[in-house]
């Protein structure tokens, strides 16, 4: 068990640390981080513990996966983030379960006890019962997972170069994308612009505009969460960049080299999976009632239902608002974040919760490659450069670090005048795939 004792508390901490309520957050993506950095002043000791060491700005991933930024770029130490805030400590760890009796958060290595517990543990792929197609068709949630796809991406452009069999070269240069949501969207510009723009003149055998890029989705459209005219355009946006998209099209196997959509086999190495989410596993954590996605379903102060020191914030967390849920978005959760971070200031000072909470929606944006975008907030839309203008201004601003602001919109900027992208590296890990094996042998 860790103590946080007297002798533990920072240098120039607050003296009697100790004794104060002990608030665990458990995550330290967007609502962990802006519930810990709400909590930074309040007179309580906090611990934040994440699996990972950095905080991970999730909606610039694509841009990792494609090449455009590096690692660094989209995250940021969760110890840097917090070392002004003496009250805080920060514990790297995987949590694994928690004894809601005891008040005790249980990791891999040890237990640590709190008074009010935040959980903020965000939301991983879902394969929607075919948990076997993952590892032919990854996901984007993760750094891993981000560099492991573009490993994925550019080794396709490798193995074509050396490629002679006409079927074999096709399949190489085809790639399918599932689910036509913003990260789907995204994705596949991006993946439209390295390959028609980036790449043009790279190579000497293959010609890498050839690349046929597909957007498959189930849905009758592209981009449910925005309004019909902007989606539509989107997708104009999407064709011009040389993108197919299937709409009404579900895809109904996927396997080693290939997926099988509307009853037809469609050769491709490279399949990226940018459909369903699901919860992580804190609802069976807390033996909590979840919905279909696996996310706990709180009250309106995001507390859990019979422990009103336990709050569940964030992707992981149900929240129903005028018969709606609050979409899994980082906006939702940063606003939890600062919310829950209030109610535990007013019970730490003996005070009434004072409102519920209300997720605002302030709007919804996407870009397709890096210049058309598209925005809905509400009462103004805005699409093409405006729209991309606008989306680059939030990402900018919500991205965590002055460093990673700086180089980010460096490296916008000379992709916007050149097409170039700087972190076209494939690296080796643990995580190579045996399709990748093979056809580096076959390279080799
Ligand atoms: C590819 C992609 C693109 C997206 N694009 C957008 C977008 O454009 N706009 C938008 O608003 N939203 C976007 N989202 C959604 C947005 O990123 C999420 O809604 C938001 O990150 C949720 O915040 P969170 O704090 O709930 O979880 P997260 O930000 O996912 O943070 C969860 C944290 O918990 C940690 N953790 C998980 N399990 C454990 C454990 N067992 N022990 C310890 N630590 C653990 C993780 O390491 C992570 O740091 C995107 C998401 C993805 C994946």
């Amino acid at each position: 068990m860790i103590r946080l004792s007297k002798k533990r508390a920072p240098k120039n901490g607050v003296a009697d640390i100790a004794s104060f309520s002990h608030v665990v957050i458990i995550g330290g993506g967007f609502g962990g981080i802006y519930a810990a950095k709400a909590l930074g002043s309040a007179p309580v000791k906090l611990t934040v513990i994440d699996k990972n060491n950095h905080h991970l700005f999730q909606p610039l991933l694509y841009q990792v996966a494609s090449a455009g930024l590096s690692p660094a770029d989209i995250t940021a130490p969760i110890r840097s983030v917090l070392r002004r805030q003496k009250n805080t400590f920060v514990q790297m760890a995987e949590v694994t379960d928690v004894d809601l009796a005891k008040r005790l958060v249980i990791t891999h290595s040890h237990t640590i006890p709190y008074d009010y517990l935040v959980i903020a543990t965000g939301a991983t792929h879902s394969y929607f019962g075919h948990d076997e197609w993952a590892s032919f068709a990854p996901g984007i949630k993760s750094i891993t997972d981000a560099t492991a796809l573009r490993r994925k991406i550019l080794l396709a452009f490798e193995g074509a170069e050396t490629e002679t069999d006409p079927e074999r070269l096709r399949a190489l240069l085809t790639f399918v994308l599932v689910g036509a949501g913003p990260t789907g969207v995204e994705m596949a510009g991006a993946v439209a612009e390295l390959a028609h723009k980036a790449l043009e003149s790279d190579f000497r055998h293959i010609d890498p505009t050839l690349a046929h890029i597909i957007l498959v989705e189930a849905a009758p459209r592209i981009l449910l969460s925005f309004p019909e005219p902007l989606a539509q355009n989107a997708q104009k946006a999407l064709n011009r960049l040389g993108v197919e998209v299937r709409t009404n099209t579900a895809v109904e196997d996927i396997h080693e080299g290939g997926v099988v959509v509307a009853g037809k086999p469609l050769a491709a190495q490279t399949i990226i999976w940018t459909a369903g989410v699901a919860a992580s596993p804190a609802g069976k954590w807390l033996n909590a009632e979840t919905d279909r996605a696996g996310r706990v379903k709180v009250g309106d102060d995001l507390s859990l239902p019979g422990h009103p020191e336990v709050f569940v914030i964030g992707d992981t967390a149900s929240v129903i608002q005028d018969g709606k849920p609050v979409p899994g978005v980082a906006p939702a959760a940063i606003q939890e974040g600062s919310y829950v971070a209030s109610v535990i200031r007013q019970r730490v000072a003996g005070q009434a919760t004072s409102q519920p909470f209300r997720y605002r929606n302030k709007g919804n944006l996407a870009t397709v490659g890096r210049s058309f975008g598209i925005a809905d907030l509400g009462w103004l839309r805005f699409e093409g450069f405006v729209g991309w203008i606008l989306w680059l201004a939030v990402h900018i601003f919500f991205l965590i670090g002055f460093r990673n602001r700086v180089l980010v919109l460096f490296q916008w900027a000379w992709a916007y005048f050149t097409f170039q992208r700087g972190a076209r590296l494939i690296t080796f890990g643990d995580s190579v795939l045996p399709e990748e094996k093979k056809l580096i042998e076959d390279m080799a």
